[in-house]
């Protein structure tokens, strides 16, 4: 079981998530659905400690972490156990597909580079660039990119995976690659937190939305209930704006 319990984050005054508690069954995929500017992004980045939460605490199976509190030690064991997909991707310039994909093997998980490596040519080959390890990103399309950048979370194992609109910056032409990518982790039953403004996505592959506004959980249900029967009026009037 994976929870959150009143996570909160503050940007100097500014509180940006006001509360957050989310509990993700294992193998549940869950979708993160909301406005601009409401935390959904921060929300991630804390999970990762990318961000350092205020207040709050993670739970990820055996190893719980007042968020607060948490060491260099704990923010490593749970880096250890989640993949974070960005939305530009966020590859290493001056490395390959291969080595980008082998990076957080090596350093996270301190693999030897043989195992590292035989584990980035399984990876290639799962997200359809098997021929593409020596590229660098610059000869790479948006969308292969991307793949590569769900590659290197792919690697990790993660007990948990969080996307972070990972389509929003690709050209139209390759964003339908890439949600295939995720249809197929998705399938595989990995857990994900996955930020997403691809609403038919979301209802396609999604256990569960969970609708943000203003740093809090406004409403969450089922793809069915969020998107036909949605409760609170903030919800509809979003479903209604990008809808
Ligand atoms: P979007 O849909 O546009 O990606 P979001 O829901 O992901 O929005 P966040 O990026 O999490 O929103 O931002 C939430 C709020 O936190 C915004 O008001 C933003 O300006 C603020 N914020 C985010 N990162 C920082 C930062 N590093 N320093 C100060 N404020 C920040
Ligand atoms: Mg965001």
């Amino acid at each position: 079981e994976i929870r959150i319990d009143k996570l909160v984050k503050r940007f100097g005054g500014n509180t940006v998530l006001n509360g957050i508690d989310l509990c993700l069954q294992p193998g549940e995929r869950v979708a993160i659905i909301g406005p601009s500017g409401t935390g959904k992004s921060t929300l991630l980045r804390c999970l990762n400690f990318l961000d350092r939460p205020d207040e709050g605490r993670f739970t990820l199976g055996d190893l719980s972490v007042d968020v607060a509190r948490a060491s260099k030690a704990d923010m490593l064991a749970i880096r250890r156990r989640t993949g974070f997909v960005f939305q530009n991707y966020a590859l290493f310039a001056n490395k390959t597909a291969r080595q980008n994909i082998m990076e957080g093997l090596t350093t996270v998980r301190n693999w030897p580079k043989p195992k590292a490596k035989a584990r980035a040519a399984e990876i290639l080959q799962q997200i359809g660039l098997g021929d593409r390890g020596d590229s660098y990103p610059s000869a790479l399309s948006g969308g292969q990119q991307q793949r590569v950048g769900i590659g290197r979370a792919m690697a990790l194992d993660a007990d948990l995976m969080l996307f972070d609109e990972p389509t929003s910056a690709l050209d139209p032409e390759w964003v339908g690659e890439v949600l295939d990518l995720i249809r197929r982790i998705a399938d595989g039953r990995q857990t994900m937190l996955i930020v997403t403004h691809e609403m038919q996505f979301a209802r396609e592959i999604a256990d569960r939305v969970v609708f943000m506004e203003g740093g809090r959980i406004v409403e969450q249900g089922p793809p069915a209930q969020i998107f036909g029967n949605a409760q609170d009026e903030r919800t509809r009037a979003f479903l209604r704006r990008v809808g």
